[in-house]
């Protein structure tokens, strides 16, 4: 089976057609950077962040979670430098007054990478190469910094002093609520603290459909370890072994092609330099592999000197390769102490936790802060399970089952004989208390597949007239269009182990 490359525009109009995703506002012309999320968007949707939360919370001992508030002081935006620093540079029109985001306006111009340069520098590059307006041609005026943080008021009298933001991610409310989170669930180091949400950045061209949003969810984990201990991954054998893309600093700098490594090689050659990023680097790739996303189109590549942060020590980048490129999914940076020291001093609280080994006090190292947009995860398994199917002529969307929409389609063969129609009505009355389902009785059988494949809908039942004589139905798959034929009464049974994974031939008798 070939799988022709979609572009973005192409996955947008697919999304649109099937009812997964929705341009916010529409009917007004739409708001660049939003995007609502259709009946099928939003089970997949819920469907990541439940696998997340429950590989990554609920099936480990030293990873709680919680679930912060979306407006907060603004004091934790000053402490973590998101004020002064969460910002773009951003250059005008001088003619149609139109805004660019500086550095890319420069990167996509000459072809280079821009990060870490200074805003002097993106202005020298601008002058120096003569760069115009990309609408009208005119002059462009002088590069500014703008924040990115959407500001609001807080109660009812507008001033300086009531002004809040929306939160541009998730990171800092772990952090505020570090010392109490840590004390009630008992947490020894080294320990994680998750939380899945919304954040928003009012980015300056949000573009390439859901993966730059203005208003998106992350899933996101704070972990951390003692500040004499960094390199003390207690699991690190449970990935030793496991193989992935690597593109390291050296290998970008020598113009070198990515390549094919387990993670033990990485750390004996010092390519990763500490167990931990390792560790994470491997588990959230395997996350994405488990559920079904191909190990080829994914790659981790280590950040070079000028994109480093000002707080991180070594930074990789989880990375798909889009229809526009490889790009980030997730940065998993080692922030030291860099937060809690900040909202310390600034709050003059004491975040530090006390050693029993050492009797002493101290401050926890962030070795890693593995941090997955939700819309970007979507996005990943929407295109890796986007299949176009010639024989049948129609898209397969070969949707891991864990994150189908709709596990189960029920179709009564006929829809013009009442006996026939009830015994499937029956038939997933009863499915549906266990799965997300859909009844359907419209159009020729055919083209009821073909619309449950569309969908991602993993199995169909089909009752038909001799379901009425022997109590026995279909199971059509939707990967492969197997049949097999079972009894009405063993199908919640057969269903749920097909869904586990089980091969449908395994499970009942074959049909033609
Ligand atoms: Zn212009």
């Amino acid at each position: 089976m070939e799988k022709p490359k979609l572009t973005i525009d192409e996955m947008a109009t697919f999304c649109k057609r099937k009812g997964f995703v929705y341009p916010n506002s529409e009917i007004y012309g739409g708001i660049a950077g939003f995007y609502d999320f259709g009946h099928l968007g939003v089970e997949l949707k819920n469907n990541i962040k439940k696998e997340w939360w429950k590989t990554f919370v609920m099936q480990r001992d030293d990873i709680v979670g919680i679930d912060g508030s979306i407006i907060n002081h603004p004091m934790v935006w000053k402490a973590s430098g998101h004020v002064e620093g969460f910002t773009d540079v951003i250059i005008d029109c001088k003619k149609c007054g139109l805004r660019f985001r500086a550095d890319t306006l420069v990167a996509d111009k000459l072809n280079i990478q821009t990060a870490g340069l200074s805003i002097e520098d993106i202005s020298k590059k601008i002058k120096e190469n003569k760069i115009k307006c990309q609408k009208c041609g005119s002059e462009l005026g002088i590069p500014k910094q703008f924040n990115l943080m959407f500001s609001t008021n807080v109660g009812p009298m507008q001033s300086s002093s009531s002004v809040a933001y929306l939160r541009p991610e998730t990171a800092q409310i772990i952090f505020t609520n570090f010392k109490l989170v840590q004390e009630n669930a008992r947490l020894k180091l080294p320990f994680g603290i998750a939380q899945v949400g919304k954040s928003f950045r009012n980015e300056i061209s949000p573009r390439e459909f859901l993966f730059r949003m203005r208003e998106f969810e992350q899933m996101e984990i704070e972990y951390f370890v003692h500040p004499e201990k960094p390199d003390e991954c207690v699991f690190i054998d449970e990935v030793m072994d496991y193989e992935l893309n690597v593109y390291s600093a050296e290998m970008q700098k020598q113009n070198k092609k990515m390549q094919k490594m387990a993670i033990k090689e990485c750390l004996s050659k010092k390519i990763i330099k500490t167990r931990w990023h390792g560790y994470w680097l491997a588990l959230m790739h395997r996350w994405f592999v488990d559920l079904g996303a191909s190990s080829e189109h994914f790659r981790i590549r280590q950040h070079v000197k000028d994109e480093l942060s000002h707080y991180a020590l070594d930074t990789w980048d989880l990375e798909y390769e889009f229809p526009f490129g490889w790009k980030e999914l997730q940065g998993l940076s080692n922030r030291t102490d860099f937060d809690l020291k900040q909202h310390m001093e600034h709050s003059k609280t004491d975040l530090s936790i006390f050693d029993e080994d050492t009797k002493k006090k101290i401050i926890p190292h962030v070795i890693c802060e593995p941090s997955q947009g939700v819309e970007r995860a979507f996005l990943v398994f929407m295109f890796d399970a986007y299949n176009y199917d010639k024989a049948r002529e129609n898209v397969v969307l070969k949707l891991h089952p864990k994150l189908a929409p709709v596990k189960i389609g029920v179709f009564p063969l006929v829809s013009n004989k009442a006996d026939l129609v009830k015994k499937a009505r029956d038939a997933y009355d009863g499915l549906k208390k266990e799965w997300p389902c859909v009844f359907d009785l419209s159009g020729s059988i055919g083209r009821r597949y073909a619309r449950a494949d569309e969908s991602g809908i993993y199995a169909t039942v089909t009752v038909d007239f001799e379901s009425l004589e022997d109590e026995s139905v279909t199971i059509r798959s939707r990967d492969t269009t197997e049949q097999i034929r079972v009894k009405i009464k063993d199908l919640k049974e057969i269903l749920g182990k097909f869904l586990d994974g089980e091969k449908l031939g395994k499970l009942g008798k074959g049909v033609e």
